[in-house]
């Protein structure tokens, strides 16, 4: 069987209300275009039916491809496993399971493809959400630009379309805190957003809780910013400038009208002194742990338990880890 030239990698988890819909708007881009395309479906240790119906349908229709993991490892972990098995010669799409990204834009997305970019990405021009989720998104977005040392575009996510050289890439690199967007960023080439109206959920509330959101957030911020360790030393000079002038201003008003009690401002002085000192140590301290922490976490980034690769199914057979020291 020759492969496919186009890859769909689609992260599920609890998805079952929207899957039948999901499928039925894949099928109609599958059969309305003659690329080779093939789908790529993870499941994210799903509680629900989702690993069911994955399975019932991959064993049926070979365009379907289905990696299962052994736990709920998170989205961008899932959608990096995706990644991991693709077989697409030319590029692939990265889309939600929610049909919040119509999978339709892939046409337009593949013309800039064909014109040579090698990233095309999606940027949310409207979304459908609370205004609270809204605000705190377009502020987030806002200021993880600011202060990001490499170009993250602004209100774009995953949805996108990426050559095979920039997927392979991607797989290559070994980071554990996976912010796919920026890692993409990252990766340069040619690239570009098209805007799109973000739709609503399909079926069902977003599987993103508060909390995971947080660490999205976390990670895009501590992975592509060095700037709130900056912050610490920063402030550290801040605290021992301030310390000086206060120090000169007493000494000045010492020397004029003889007015301050001694013992009083060296106790302050030494203190503020030294909180600036200490910051600027915890600061520097910190530029190392961080690269260390970076660099030192060597596991792998998820396990597939099971996969369908063209019809067949596929277990996971091992008896032992002999690679664990
Ligand atoms: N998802 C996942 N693992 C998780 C959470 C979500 O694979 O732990 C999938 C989910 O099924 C969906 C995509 O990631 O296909 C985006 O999730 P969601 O729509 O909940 O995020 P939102 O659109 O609210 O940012
Ligand atoms: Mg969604």
């Amino acid at each position: 069987m020759s492969l496919p030239q186009i890859s769909y990698v689609i992260p599920l988890y609890n998805e079952n209300k929207a899957f039948p819909f999901l499928i039925d708007r894949l099928n109609e881009v599958m059969n309305k275009s003659d690329i080779d395309i093939e789908v790529v479906l993870v499941d994210d240790g799903s509680k629900d039916t989702t690993a069911d119906l994955m399975q019932q349908l991959a064993l049926q229709d070979q365009r379907y491809q289905c990696v299962f993991l052994s736990r709920n490892y998170g989205h961008q972990i899932a959608l990096s496993a995706g990644l991991s098995v693709v077989n697409a010669t030319e590029a692939v799409m990265v889309m939600d399971g929610d049909l919040q990204d119509p999978p339709e834009l892939f046409f337009d997305f593949y013309n800039y493809y064909k014109q040579g970019y090698d990233v095309v990405y999606a940027i949310r021009k409207k979304r459908k959400e609370s205004i609270l989720k809204k605000a705190a998104y377009s502020i987030f977005y806002r200021m993880l630009k600011k202060i990001s040392y490499i170009e993250i575009p602004i209100d774009s996510g995953d949805f996108s379309l990426m050559s095979r050289r920039v997927v392979d890439i991607l797989n290559k690199m070994p980071e554990e805190s996976r912010y796919i967007r920026g890692m993409r960023s990252w990766v340069g080439f040619k690239q570009i957003g098209i805007e799109y109206e973000r739709r609503g959920r399909t079926a069902d509330e977003s599987k993103y809780s508060i909390s995971m959101l947080f660490r999205l957030a976390f990670n895009g911020i501590f992975n592509f910013s060095e700037f709130p360790i900056r912050f610490i030393t920063r402030m550290g000079l801040v605290a021992i400038t301030l310390s000086l002038i206060y120090l000169a201003i007493t000494i000045i008003k010492k020397a004029v009208w003889g007015t301050v009690p001694e013992g009083f401002t060296a106790l302050l002085f030494a203190i503020i002194l030294f909180s600036g000192v200490q910051l600027i140590s915890l600061g520097v301290i910190g530029e190392y742990v961080l690269r260390i922490f970076h660099q030192v976490k060597s596991r792998p980034l998820f396990i597939i338990k099971d996969q369908i690769i063209n019809k067949q199914y596929v277990q996971r057979k091992e008896r032992s880890s002999s690679s664990l020291p």
